[in-house]
């Protein structure tokens, strides 16, 4: 038998940011209907930021009612991986945190805090 470690916490960093790009141009989105610096159309990307909002307010609503916290933290993930916001990190961390999962909470937490520090 080896004697692994009890916990290990993850060790591989969090992934970056799923920031929203122009797929012509890549440059960053803002929330807007056409890029602004080429013209694309990019109501595609709005679709998925509703979605990663509505994803969100799901997420809110399971971690308000207390007892769905899993539930809570598979929604926010699940917003995270179409669209991450400083909001959705927060709310990403905390349903972490209701779930027991300290390791990544404090990952995830840190990030925050390192990305509303500019
Ligand atoms: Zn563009």
């Amino acid at each position: 038998m080896s004697d692994q470690p009890a916990r290990t916490p993850p060790s591989a960093t969090p992934s970056a940011a799923t920031a929203l790009h122009c797929p012509t141009c890549r440059a960053a989105w803002r929330s807007v209907a056409t890029c602004p610096r080429c013209g694309a159309d990019l109501t595609a990307l709005m679709r998925v930021a509703v979605r990663a909002w509505e994803l969100r307010q799901a997420a809110r609503a399971a971690l308000a009612a207390g007892s769905r916290a899993a539930e809570a933290l598979a929604l926010a993930r699940a917003a995270g991986q179409l669209h991450t916001t400083p909001h959705g990190q927060r709310l990403l961390a905390l349903a972490l945190l209701m779930n027991g999962q300290m390791a990544e909470a404090a990952a995830v937490i840190a990030q925050v805090l390192s990305a509303s520090r500019h």
